[in-house]
């Protein structure tokens, strides 16, 4: 896990991980897609045999089958190249799955057209075709294909019945057109219901994925200042301990504390308290960096994980963060105002050093910074 801007708002840092999603989606249709298309083209290539064999007992003429064996292929060996190249990848649909179903409803009843006595066997094939888009597409287009099938088949038949009344009897294609009537359009109606289907769960997924995402949030947010908290804060340690031990580098953590917070408690009440905090939290927010950690530790005790190569800088960020809360006049809900100081104890990462000991090293040099007179820093 990143932590990149650990120290910022639950929302921030909501968005932050809904945002990757969308490339990952995208390889996820694309690999469905090249599933798909696999199918799909072996399908196809399958149909090619069994016309050659009606062509063999003389049911089809060769010449015709010859021309449509590698027409009927071309659609399948153009998405399979575009899928390749990637030159569809950004498409709604990289697979063209699609152009594909409509070409093959094509070549289906070019099939129609060559078969003659044998024409019945080009239906299952045809309703093979359209079961590719059924379970891919979505509804409008599932429509646009069931009425580009019954434009092709009424165009074949009417042509069919037209040029060999012999082979292609018009009281039959009128039965066989009544059959497609009646098929062609349930199958489309069952296909938008499962594609209806689809997009609900679609959607309920990415809302039960938002809810996740903001509950993971707010149970490493604490309440009354937006900043992590000490859970949250617990782990960005392991995590600049884990990119310390692999990249060879260090980190500071200080223990920031309030001085005599109770008494700020005592004279302006609990709300007085918890303005005091949440103004606190607010210059603490701003005057760290985005690759720092910065965490609610406890009541008025605050973490700071500085990301650094050179303690000395750690220690001057940390005596900056004491002045600036020293200069800081807080209005309180009661009308009045106070000002506070914080006590600072830092303690540098050694290598290997569990995160335990580093932290109750901080607190030790946290408790002689408030033994040595408090609003200071000091080191272990
Ligand atoms: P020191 O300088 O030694 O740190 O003294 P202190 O008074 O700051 O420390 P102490 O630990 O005695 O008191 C901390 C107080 O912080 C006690 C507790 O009631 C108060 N506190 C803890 N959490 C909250 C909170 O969320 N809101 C408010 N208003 N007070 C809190
Ligand atoms: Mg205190
Ligand atoms: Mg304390």
């Amino acid at each position: 896990m990143q932590w990149e801007s650990v120290h910022q708002g639950a929302q921030t840092a909501g968005d932050a991980q809904a945002a990757p999603a969308a490339p990952r989606q995208r390889l996820r249709r694309g690999e469905g897609g090249r599933r798909q298309l696999v199918t799909a083209t072996a399908s196809v290539a399958a149909a090619i045999p069994l016309m050659l064999g009606a062509a063999a007992i003389g049911r089809a003429h060769w010449g015709a089958v010859l021309v449509w064996a590698p027409l009927s292929m071309a659609m399948s060996l153009f998405a399979w190249a575009a899928l390749q190249l990637g030159w569809t990848q950004r498409w709604r649909d990289p697979a063209l799955t699609a152009p594909q179903v409509a070409w093959s409803i094509g070549s289906t009843a070019a099939c129609y057209a060559m078969l003659g006595p044998l024409r019945g066997a080009a239906l299952p094939m045809l309703a093979l075709a359209l079961l590719f888009g059924i379970f891919a597409l979505p509804a409008a287009t599932v429509r646009r294909l069931a009425a580009w099938t019954l434009a092709v088949y009424a165009s074949t038949l009417l042509l069919m019945a037209h040029w060999q009344p012999g082979r292609y009897p018009p009281a039959e294609e009128v039965i066989h057109f009544a059959v497609l009537l009646l098929t062609v359009p349930v199958m489309a109606l069952l296909a938008t219901r499962m594609s209806e289907l689809r997009a609900r769960l679609g959607r309920q997924k990415s809302e039960l994925e938002e809810a996740l995402a903001r509950i993971r949030e707010l149970a490493a947010c604490d309440e009354l200042t937006g900043l992590h908290n000490r859970r949250r804060g617990s782990e960005a340690l392991q995590v600049h301990r884990a990119r310390a031990l692999r990249h060879g580098g260090t980190f500071v953590v200080a223990m920031v504390d309030i001085d005599h917070f109770k008494a700020i408690n005592d004279r302006h009440g609990h709300a007085g308290g918890d303005a005091v905090l949440r103004a606190f939290a607010d210059i603490a927010g701003r005057s760290v960096r985005t690759a720092d950690t910065l965490a609610r530790w406890g009541g008025e005790e605050f973490l700071v994980v500085y990301e650094t190569e050179e303690p000395g800088a750690a220690s001057a960020a940390a005596e900056r963060l004491r002045r600036s809360a020293s200069e800081l006049v807080v209005e309180l809900p009661d009308g009045s105002s106070t000002r506070l100081t914080v006590s600072v104890g830092l303690a540098s990462w050694r290598s290997g050093e569990p995160v335990e000991v580093l932290i109750a090293r901080a607190d030790r040099a946290l408790y002689r910074a408030k033994s040595e007179g408090r609003n200071r820093v000091v080191t272990d």
